[in-house]
């Protein structure tokens, strides 16, 4: 791939309820070890780290569709203990799917002069896809870590992939590709 420019990691709703919990996903247990990976490198390569992190308060829209999860301050909204964030990391907490709705992570970004999302996490065809909207929408360039996204099935995961590509003009590829991209 292309080397990528000024790029920033973007990690979604890897967290307690998503990955074991509520909402329990198992094949995102997958994903955790190449994003484990993808964001030692980014800290490696001094590029900004950034969770998004739903944090739902009671009475927050999705509660219509998905009933409650990661309700705000409870243990299954915390990112799973092998992908805690390190030092210099920052979780953006959100009310809705994407990772740009009324979190401040956009300014965040245009303050380290970021060019690149490397969106990685769940689900490809919810939060992922928000998120890479947003991007898109923002100006940003959207690459995806292909080994790093799960959804609740493979359609779901190919599904939102695609969109994301075909709407987006997203380039996909795996971590150790990214790393090198950007190395
Ligand atoms: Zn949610």
């Amino acid at each position: 791939m292309e080397p990528l420019d000024r790029p920033a990691v973007i990690v979604a709703d890897m967290l307690v309820d998503f990955v074991t919990g509520a909402l329990a996903n198992p094949p995102s247990q997958a994903t955790v070890a190449p994003i484990a990976r993808l964001l030692a490198g980014a800290r490696e390569r001094g590029w900004p780290v950034c969770y998004c992190n739903d944090a739902h308060l009671p009475g927050d829209v999705e509660e219509r569709v998905w009933g409650a999860h990661a309700m705000a301050g409870t243990p299954g909204a915390r990112v799973v203990p092998e992908l805690a964030p390190a030092a210099g990391d920052v979780e953006f907490p959100k009310r809705a799917y994407s990772g740009f709705h009324d979190t401040g992570l956009d300014a965040y970004l245009r303050q380290r002069d970021v060019g690149t999302v490397v969106l990685t996490g769940q689900h490809a065809h919810i939060c992922v896809q928000h998120t890479a909207g947003s991007a898109f929408f923002l100006g940003y360039r959207v690459v995806l870590a292909d080994d790093g996204i799960a959804a609740f099935t493979p359609e779901d995961r190919v599904a939102g992939i695609a969109y994301i590509e075909t709407m987006y003009g997203a380039q996909t590829a795996t971590v150790d590709e990214i790393l090198a991209a950007g190395a």
